[in-house]
Formats: C-alpha cells, sequence, structure tokens
C-alpha cells in the first residue's frame, strides 16, 4: 500500500482516536523496524514503552509458537501452569504476596481501585471513598482510570467520573499530608510519570505518602505500569526509594507486546477479596503468560538490569553533552526520559521520523525518548545524531 492509500483507508474505516504518520510498518528486528518500502527506522518508543527486549525477539517467537502449539486460552475457570508460575515469579521477585491478571495498564489501575475500595469497606466505615492523585498524572482510559488522571482534556470530554476524586501538585508534600485525610481509601501515584511530562518523584515525597497513608490507613498504590519491570534500571522503579507499596500495578513490557497487565498486592489486600469481586475472560491466559515469564525471567537478570542503568546513564550523558537547541530541561530515571523544549514537541517527533528515529511525546512540550531496554551505545550515538539534526532543523 503506498502512504496515500494508506491515509485514505486508515480516514474510511478507523475511529479517528489517534494521529498516525502516513508510514506502513511491515516488520522489526532488535532495535529496528521497517516500512512497507523497506525503510528503516530507529525505535526509541518501543511501542509506548512495552517491547523491552526489542521487535521480532528470537527466545520471545519461540515461547509463543510452543505455548500457541500447545494450549491458547482457557479462561480463569480452570488452573493452567504458565498462570501459576507468573504469579509465583512476581511474587518471588517483589514485595507483594499474591497477583491478580487482567490485560493492560489501565486495567490494573482499575482493578487497584476495586481492590482498595473493598479493602477499606472490609475494615472502616462508608465514609472513606477518597482518592488522591497528582497533578500531571496518566493511570489510563478507562471511566475509573480516568477519573485519577489529571490532564483536562482527557477527563472533561467524559465527566462524570468517579467521585471523590482529589489531585495534589506532585512532589508537595505539605499538599498532600492535607489532602490524605481518614476519608481517603487509596492514593495512587507513578513513582516516575510518564505521559505527564517524565517527572521524577523525590524520595521524600514517596516516603512521607506511605507514613501519612499509614496514620490514616488509606492503601498506596504505585502505577509502574510505564516505569516498572526494569525501565529505570531496577526491577521495580520503587526500589530506588526505599518505600514498598500496598497495590502496584504493572503492564506494558511484561510480556513484549502480547496485552497483559497484573496487580501486585500485600495479604492484607487479598484477604478481603473474594470469587466473584473481579475478573476477566482473556485476563492470565496459557499464551501471553508463558510469554510474560520467558520475559520477567530475562528482565529479572542483573546482568540486564546492569546494562539498562549503564545505557541510562550514557543516554542522559550524550544528551547533556551535545548541544540540542530548544531545551529547557532533561528529566528522567534509566531509560524513560523526557527533553521539556521550548517548541512543539510533535514537530520534533514528525521531523525525526523523516529522518528515520522514533521518537513519541509526553505532553506538548517534551519529547521521550522510551527505548527498548536492549539498546546499545551504537544506538544511542545514532539516535542523538538524528535528533540533533531535527531540533537544529526546528530551530533555524
Ligand atoms: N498507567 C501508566 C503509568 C501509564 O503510563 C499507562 C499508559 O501509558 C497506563 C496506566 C495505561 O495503560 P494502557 O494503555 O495499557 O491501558
Amino acid at each position: 500500500m503506498d502512504p496515500e492509500a494508506v491515509v485514505a483507508l486508515a480516514e474510511r474505516v478507523l475511529a479517528p482516536t489517534y494521529r498516525r504518520p502516513p508510514v506502513l510498518f511491515t516488520h522489526g528486528e532488535g532495535m529496528y523496524v521497517y516500512d512497507a518500502s523497506g525503510r528503516r527506522y530507529l525505535d526509541f518508543v518501543a511501542g509506548i514503552a512495552v517491547c523491552a527486549l526489542g521487535h521480532a525477539d528470537p527466545g520471545v517467537a519461540e515461547v509463543i509458537a510452543a505455548q500457541a502449539r500447545r494450549l491458547v486460552h482457557l479462561s480463569n475457570l480452570y488452573h493452567t501452569e504458565p498462570h501459576l508460575r507468573l504469579a509465583e515469579a512476581l511474587v518471588a521477585h517483589s514485595f507483594a504476596d499474591r497477583v491478580f491478571f487482567c490485560n493492560s495498564g489501565a486495567e490494573a489501575v482499575e482493578a487497584a481501585l476495586k481492590f482498595a475500595r473493598k479493602f477499606v469497606r472490609t475494615h472502616f466505615d462508608d465514609r472513606k471513598v477518597g482518592f488522591i492523585a497528582f497533578a500531571h498524572s496518566f493511570h489510563g482510559r478507562t471511566m475509573g482510570a480516568l477519573s485519577v488522571t489529571e490532564k483536562p482534556a482527557y477527563r472533561e470530554p467524559f465527566a462524570p467520573l468517579v467521585p471523590g476524586v482529589t489531585f495534589v501538585p506532585f512532589n508537595d508534600i505539605e499538599a498532600a499530608r492535607a489532602a490524605i485525610t481518614q476519608e481517603t481509601c487509596a492514593v495512587i501515584v507513578e513513582p516516575i510519570q510518564g505521559e505527564g511530562g517524565v517527572h521524577v518523584a523525590a524520595p521524600e515525597f514517596l516516603q512521607a505518602l506511605r507514613a501519612r497513608c499509614d496514620e490514616v490507613g488509606a492503601l498506596l498504590i504505585f502505577d509502574e505500569v510505564q516505569c516498572g519491570l526494569g525501565r529505570t534500571g531496577t526491577l521495580w522503579a520503587y526500589e530506588a526509594y526505599g518505600v514498598e507499596p500496598d497495590l502496584l500495578t504493572v503492564a506494558k513490557p511484561l510480556a513484549n507486546g502480547l496485552p497483559i497487565g497484573a496487580v501486585l498486592m500485600r495479604e492484607k489486600v487479598a484477604a478481603v477479596l473474594q470469587p466473584g469481586d473481579h475478573g476477566s475472560t482473556f485476563a492470565g491466559g496459557p499464551l501471553v503468560t508463558a510469554v510474560a515469564l520467558h520475559v520477567f525471567q530475562r528482565l529479572c537478570e542483573p546482568i540486564f538490569l546492569a546494562h539498562v542503568r549503564e545505557m541510562g546513564a550514557y543516554l542522559m550523558d550524550r544528551l547533556h553533552a551535545v548541544e540540542l537547541p530548544g531545551v529547557k530541561e532533561i528529566r528522567g530515571r534509566g531509560l524513560l526520559i523526557g527533553l521539556e523544549i521550548e517548541g512543539d514537541a510533535r514537530q520534533v517527533v514528525a521531523t525525526a521520523l523523516e529522518r528515520g528515529l522514533l521518537l513519541t511525546t509526553a505532553g506538548d512540550h517534551v519529547v521521550r525518548m522510551v527505548p527498548p531496554l536492549i539498546v546499545e551505545r551504537s544506538h544511542i550515538d545514532e539516535a542523538i545524531a538524528i535528533l540533533q539534526e531535527s531540533m537544529t532543523a526546528q530551530s533555524a
């Protein structure tokens, strides 16, 4: 299909909820994806922080094929071994005692909010229903997840949302302490905000949230859908803070591109749940969990995480070393990096695409880099060169 035909068909048959460039991608390998004309693009988006092991990974492909021949789906009415083994691995490598599986990040947030409600309903009275979330938060597009997502443009067309949500400035300890009261059910926070502009929580901030939640009997939910699973150089972003949550949401890279989400929780939360409280037809199926177990085992490897830290430091150093016109601030941790710029981030992304580099935005003025975690120095050098050209072209 030529680019005009792609655009014409998309305009005719797709719901117009996304802006896409007029390129038809056909395949990928490692750090690169290819379009229908055979052109190669260096991928610094990774399907929005999903393809941690890159594209067409042979190990992932093998597990998909082998499990597809054995058993793809059975539903949550029955046990299968990959489902159990993945839960066992997640519990063994985290603060959590138990796991609930779902199919996406937004679903993980929905489940976490429901579980928090059930917890307070079981232990407190009906007034304890409030949720605290933060400025620039992003937790997903379904009604519950959207209710704790701050951006007015995402929320307002769909009001009324879940009531009782209070937004507090991110990293403002005093404001958070004041907002979290006896009537708070749960606090939900991304240790490193992704979509909202790549903002890193201060350690004292997360520590203060933990302490205040404990004072008032509220649950603390960390949303690590974007920053978890190795992205920041530790398996979980919370490890760098010395603070553990009561519930943790994960999704994006867990099966390197197959849809999966999960809520990790402490025993005290699991203890209030019973059959029928929540569920999903597809979630935790043997195909996706077999793949996720393979991916998770690789992400957990200390040598893999050390590589992420090394590449993250190298990317940050290179970004600071080169002249990038219009950059106001460079933020992030590991391989979750945001460049706040004076101009329009979408324009930089479009120019970089024309030059063979995939980037994405995190708001109007932030260019986001979330490459596959298998990135090497040579890819970073290549990306920085294209980024520099793109930003220079734009400022000219
Ligand atoms: N939570 C965070 C922190 C996210 O970054 C995202 C997606 O970007 C979500 C939740 C929603 O995930 P999904 O798009 O899989 O529903």
